[in-house]
């Protein structure tokens, strides 16, 4: 065996040994407090699905939004610069400033 693979498996041993020491530390960490993390992990998911619901929620109505805000009505109109939807009566857009006729 040369010094080099000598080395390599000295090296992959103590990274072995490490590994195992980790492991037990994880499993003896559990063992102490693995109600605590049970109880984490169930609030984690509880706020994860709660934020997915918020995120579904705020891009549904951002939609809503959007799709209404598109909509000209009686008073409204768009500007023929910039596309922003301004007042019917508005003589300049307030976005870009375009004269309106
Ligand atoms: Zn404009």
């Amino acid at each position: 065996m040369s010094l080099l693979d000598k080395m390599m498996s000295d090296n992959l041993k103590r990274l072995k040994g490490m590994q195992r020491e980790m492991l037990n530390m994880q499993e003896e960490i559990y063992d102490e407090n693995g109600e605590q993390i049970e109880r984490l992990n169930k609030k984690r998911a509880e706020l994860d699905a709660a934020g997915t619901k918020i995120h579904y929620q705020a891009a549904a109505s951002g939609v809503k939004e959007a799709m209404s805000s598109d909509a000209p009505d009686k008073t409204t109109k768009f500007c023929h610069e910039c596309g922003t939807k301004i007042q019917k009566s508005a003589k300049f857009c307030s976005e870009c400033g375009a004269k309106q006729d």
